[in-house]
Formats: structure tokens, C-alpha cells, sequence
């Protein structure tokens, strides 16, 4: 069964300081990553693609691998998108979007940044970048009443379709966190897919709304990004292909 992998990026930009390291990924790391997959065999394609090969079985390509940015940082437009443009690679970025046009205030006691513009979406937008849901205050969407989960989970769609004027079909869950309310309010809520931060691979019997990503840091070489596309895995140390040989021999043998 064919499988496809999603990248998750946070910030492109250098790390303002150690602990951001694992989320903001330097510009010039950033255009290796995305010239090694080419040269690894792997095609970009976008998160519509998955949809329609989802609902559809439209094909996909052999080793399809979709890149997404969480949260909407303004580095992702003055960064990453010159990158994405030049390499033609096709990227969905996540919006929290009570936070546009300010901060990352949401991440207290850590550096702030500022946040994506409307104007800067709609450029980016023009030249074909997507833009999916990341709820409106990036709120624990387990913790929350049912409630107010719908009411995130809507809102940043319908202000990003009011915006664009354009289908709004993917979404990110905030932290990873998610129940089966917010699964449920998620589908009904006429998005298309819904990516997690579960990691592995993908393939067409995974449910729309709970694919996995792969956990791109600031801090991973070609080498280690390499690491974690061919084993699944966010792991990117030299250790993993040994446990993984490991752990599919143990498998074979029933132990
Ligand atoms: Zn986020």
C-alpha cells in the first residue's frame, strides 16, 4: 500500500534563543531540507492531494510527502515562502487566527514574534500557498466544553474563507491535543482532513481526520531528516534504522 509522509515545521527563522531551537528552523536549513526531498525521491504534493486520495483514491505519487507550518508566524511569509516559491513546493500553513497581526501570546514566558498579516496571507495565498484551521486562541481543545471547541474550531474557518474567499479544507489540532468531541466537531465542520502530531507514515486507511506528521525541528540535519522520512519517525538519532531492523525482526519472529 503506497504511504505518504506530512512534515511539520513551526517558525523559519534562527532561534532566538536554545529552547526555540527545536522550533524555529534556520532559512538556509530549511531550503536543504526541501532540496534534499527531490533528491531523495520524494515529491511534494499538497494537503488537497491526500484529501482527494483519501475520499477519492485519486493516485498519489510514490513517495508523496506534504510539508505544513503550524501557527501562521510572520517569518513563514518573509522566509519560508521565497523558499517554497523558488522550489515550487506546495505547503499548507495553519492559522491560529485570533493571534494575526500580533504575537505569539499564547506561548507565555517565550520569546514573541510576530504573527502573519491578512495581507501577507493573501499574497501568499495568490501564489498558492494553502491555509488551514489552528482553532483562534491555539487552545487545548481536550480541555475545553464542547462548546467553545466548536466555536474555535468554526471561527478560524469561516474568518479564514471570509478573507481568502476560498475554501478553507484542512486543520491542525493546537498541541497535538484533541478528544472525540473535537474529532466529531472537526468533521462536521466541513474540513476536509485534520492533521495530529502522532508520528509516522500515512496511507489510504488512515482516518482524514487523525493523520500523522513527522516533527521537523530547527536542530535536524539532511541527515537526520532523512532518518525520520524513511522510518517514520520523529526520532532522527543514528540509533533508529538499528531499532527499527530490530523491532520488524521481533515482529516477524512473534516476540
Ligand atoms: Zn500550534
Amino acid at each position: 500500500m503506497p504511504r505518504f509522509l506530512i512534515l511539520m515545521y513551526h517558525m523559519i527563522r534562527e532561534p532566538a534563543d536554545r529552547r526555540e531551537a527545536r522550533y524555529a528552523c534556520p532559512p538556509d536549513r530549511f531550503r536543504r531540507h526541501l532540496e534534499a526531498l527531490a533528491h531523495w525521491g520524494f515529491e511534494p504534493v499538497s494537503l488537497d492531494r491526500i484529501a482527494r486520495h483519501l475520499d477519492e483514491n485519486a493516485p498519489l505519487p510514490e513517495k508523496a510527502v506534504a510539508v505544513t507550518l503550524d501557527d501562521g508566524f510572520a517569518d513563514n511569509y518573509h522566509n519560508a515562502f521565497p523558499i517554497l516559491q523558488a522550489l515550487a513546493i506546495p505547503a499548507t500553513i495553519f492559522l491560529a487566527t485570533g493571534h494575526l497581526g500580533k504575537t505569539n501570546a499564547w506561548m507565555r514566558d517565550w520569546p514573541q514574534h510576530p504573527m502573519l498579516s491578512w495581507d501577507e496571507i493573501r499574497e501568499m495565498h495568490r501564489h498558492g500557498i494553502d491555509f488551514g484551521g489552528h482553532t483562534v486562541t491555539h487552545c487545548h481543545l481536550d480541555q475545553v466544553p464542547a462548546s467553545q471547541a466548536r466555536t474555535e474550531i468554526r471561527d478560524c474557518k469561516q474568518v479564514i474563507e471570509d478573507r481568502l474567499g476560498h475554501p478553507c479544507h484542512h486543520f491542525a489540532y493546537p498541541y497535538g491535543r484533541f478528544d472525540d468531541t473535537a474529532v466529531e466537531i472537526v468533521r462536521e465542520s466541513g474540513y476536509r482532513s485534520a492533521c495530529t502530531t502522532r508520528p509516522g507514515f500515512n496511507h489510504r486507511e488512515r482516518d482524514p481526520f487523525l493523520l500523522h506528521r513527522i516533527e521537523v525541528q530547527g536542530t535536524d540535519t539532511a541527515g537526520s531528516l532523512k532518518r525520520k522520512l524513511t522510518f517514520g519517525t520523529n526520532e532522527g538519532g543514528l540509533g533508529v534504522p538499528l531499532k527499527y531492523y530490530a523491532n520488524r525482526l521481533k515482529a516477524r519472529l512473534g516476540v
